[in-house]
């Protein structure tokens, strides 16, 4: 086939990408390719009940197929330059902004219109953070709650899916440049076009490194985040996330002079398995629909790691440490901060007889044999600084959950239009290591889009 676009991973960045250009240019011919499945086949085999943990499937249906990571997750879509990437540093602050609202607009037309958008704008909770020793970042989020956002899915899928070809369950093994056009393979076929946008996320990180080399595109390695999932009672937080939703609150910790920071939070939320490259780490979501809500708020504690010379690995080493969780607790482990504390592993009558309900079956254990010393030491810090404006915080039934990693891509060398060096072949997303966020990674797709169209 030919095609004008080809557009490699159906996540927010492929997905906004082809609602743009096919909106501004309805002749165009689009083949979209995915290494998972169309959203209606996504279907994680954990049911609690027969399959209880992560059996670390060939392809993640919570992390691959239509809507890629972001289909699950909380939708939490952020509107800020302060975190969820560096798409700023190519494009401009304030383009990066009103492409988010822009997506944002487009969010709400298809099926967000009744989800809330909130702000940190004039909270009184800045000053509260600052007065003992945390900083509240700046942010609007729009949250879409896990339902809403898959309607949203559907409603975009439903439109692009006539106008365009999808392959799911096909993905793309090669790029190769052919007379300055772009030649995919995939199942033993290719298939070739104009202009060919990149967006294979996080799952597609070792691939795209394949690309990068195979290609000769310069990357640079990035960092990784490691921490842990803390789960509380929602009324502890309640104060925060009923006008903010979601605080991001950085902690610099008295010991090392780490960054801690909260993660991913989510109000009345459910802890959940991630499964990359089959090593299993803990995430978390929540749903917009008060009927799914559960007693429970959850978010991360995570301290970034940046390694200098000549360590260039830094997700193999976030990977090490989540093998060791595996390791020894078969999949995620779960310890009270109490018996964390006391230097003691957590146990089934232990946490059964706390007063924080799990709501994901991990195995009670020790994180201090899992953590590195300066992480752990961090994380037990910033508990105690959150105490002081969410008490309860540090209660000993408190629940943390090990570990959460958040990898990033290597950095792809990509120019102020997010090309490469080859003229028309573009990386967006998580992929190209620039954007970590459904708003950033949706901005960088509508802006690639832009600048095909222009040409
Ligand atoms: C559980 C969970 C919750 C999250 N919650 C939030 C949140 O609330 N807010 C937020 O901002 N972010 C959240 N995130 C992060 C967010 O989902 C990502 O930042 C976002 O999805 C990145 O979009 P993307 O299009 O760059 O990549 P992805 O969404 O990762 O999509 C990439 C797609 O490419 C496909 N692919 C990979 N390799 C190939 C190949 N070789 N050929 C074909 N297809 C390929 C994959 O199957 C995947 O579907 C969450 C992530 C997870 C896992």
């Amino acid at each position: 086939m030919n095609y004008d676009v080809i557009i490699i991973g159906a996540g927010p960045g492929g997905i906004f990408s082809a609602y743009e250009l096919i909106k501004k240019n309805p002749e165009l011919k689009i083949g979209v390719f995915e290494a998972g499945n169309a959203l209606e086949n996504r279907k994680c085999p954990i049911d609690g009940d027969k399959v209880k943990s992560c059996i670390k499937c060939k392809t993640c249906a919570i992390m691959s197929g239509f809507g890629g990571a972001g289909a699950f997750s909380d939708g939490k879509y952020n509107i800020t330059n302060d975190f969820g990437g560096t798409l700023h540093e190519h494009i401009g602050r304030a383009k990066s902004l009103e492409l988010m609202r822009y997506v944002d607009d487009i969010n709400v037309a298809y099926g967000g219109e009744k989800t809330r958008m909130f702000s940190t704008a004039g909270t009184k909770f800045k000053k509260i953070c600052i007065q003992n020793k945390l900083k509240l970042l700046d942010a609007s989020v729009r949250h879409l709650g896990t339902d809403i956002n898959y309607v949203v899915l559907e409603n975009l899928y439903a439109e692009l899916k006539e106008k365009m070809d999808f392959y799911f369950r096909t993905p793309v093994e090669k790029i190769e440049i052919v007379d300055g056009k772009y030649r995919v393979f995939y199942k033993d076929e290719y298939s070739d076009c104009d202009k060919c946008i990149v967006s294979v996320g996080r799952i597609g990180s070792k691939w795209m490194e394949k690309v990068c080399n195979e290609l000769d595109i310069p990357t640079k390695s990035n960092r990784v985040d490691i921490g842990v999932r803390v789960e509380l009672p929602a009324v502890v937080f309640s104060h925060l996330t009923d006008e903010l939703y979601e605080s991001k609150i950085v902690y610099r910790t008295e010991k090392f002079e780490d960054n801690v920071r909260t993660f991913c939070m989510n109000p009345n939320g459910a802890v959940v398995n991630e499964n990359t490259n089959g090593i299993v780490t803990v995430n978390g979501h929540s749903y917009e629909d008060p009927a799914q809500h559960t007693e429970n708020t959850n978010f991360a504690l995570l301290v970034a790691k940046h390694f200098s010379e000549p360590f260039k690995d830094s997700n193999g080493y976030g990977e090490s440490i989540a093998r060791l969780s595996n390791m020894l607790g078969g999949g995620v482990i779960v310890q009270r901060f109490g018996d964390l504390v006391r230097g003691r592993r957590s146990t089934v009558k232990r946490i059964e007889e706390g007063l924080v309900t799990p709501t994901l079956a991990a195995t009670p254990g020790d994180l201090s044999l899992v953590l590195p010393k300066r992480i752990l030491d961090g994380i037990i810090e910033m508990i105690y600084a959150l105490d002081k404006i969410a008490p309860g915080t540090a209660n000993d039934d408190t629940l943390l959950y090990g570990v959460e990693v958040k990898f990033y891509n290597m950095e792809v060398d990509i120019d102020e239009n997010l090309e490469t060096k080859y003229p028309g072949l573009y990386v967006i997303g998580d992929g190209s290591g620039v954007t970590h966020s459904l708003s950033h990674a949706s901005a960088s797709g509508v802006y690639v889009a832009r600048r095909i169209l222009e040409n």
